[in-house]
């Protein structure tokens, strides 16, 4: 059996291996995570404070990292049609060329050379962990669609199905289903 010392140390060793490419395009690891954050939130999910919540940092913390990337044209405000005083981040069109040099790219390949059994064990594990450090600081678990007790599907003959939210009382598009959201309930089969 694994100290659990053992894994932190595992954790945090893949952690610095990431990083050590990341300073030739200037960025720190906290403004990758952003982008990543924002380039996988879903429309429910594009907020200052949802970005906070699901990294378990303070709204100030979490500010201070987006209004560098704006600042830096990665990062795009769009006010909110329905509520003026919220915010949309989406990334720019520089941010998404960028992106295509995100240090986690080498940690990619390193999983990629994992089984697809061993890939599911570890991704287990290490969501349990990071799920334990979130809630202790006040953050949220966020969840896919495919999971959430919320997700309504209406099956039609010979048509598309039908996705739709009832916590936000909205159509879904197939893409909404592939993004992260912080409305997310775990359902019955995944809880
Ligand atoms: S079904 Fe759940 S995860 Fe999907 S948009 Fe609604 S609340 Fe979010």
């Amino acid at each position: 059996m694994r100290d659990p010392r053992n894994v932190a140390d595992l954790v945090a060793r893949l952690n610095h291996g990431t990083y050590d490419d990341a300073s030739s395009d200037g960025l720190k690891p906290a403004q990758w995570s952003a982008l990543r954050y924002f380039a996988n939130a879903n429309r429910f999910s594009k907020t200052a404070s949802a970005f906070a919540q699901y990294q378990g940092i303070t709204a100030g913390a979490a500010s201070q990292t987006i209004g560098g990337l704006v600042k830096q044209r990665l990062l795009k405000r769009t006010c909110d049609t329905a509520d003026k005083r919220r915010h949309h981040l989406t990334l720019t069109t520089k941010a998404e060329r960028l992106a295509e040099a995100d240090p986690i790219g080498s940690l990619v390949a390193a999983a990629s050379t994992l089984e697809e059994s061993q890939r599911d064990a570890t991704a287990l594990g290490l969501s349990k962990m990071l799920a334990h450090l979130v809630l202790k600081r006040g953050g949220a678990i966020f969840g896919f669609c495919d999971d959430c007790e919320y997700l309504r599907c209406e099956r039609r003959s010979g048509r598309a199905d039908n996705y739709r939210c009832a916590q936000a009382e909205q159509a879904l598009t197939e893409q909404d289903l592939d993004k992260i959201c912080i409305n997310f309930e775990a359902g019955e089969a995944s809880a």
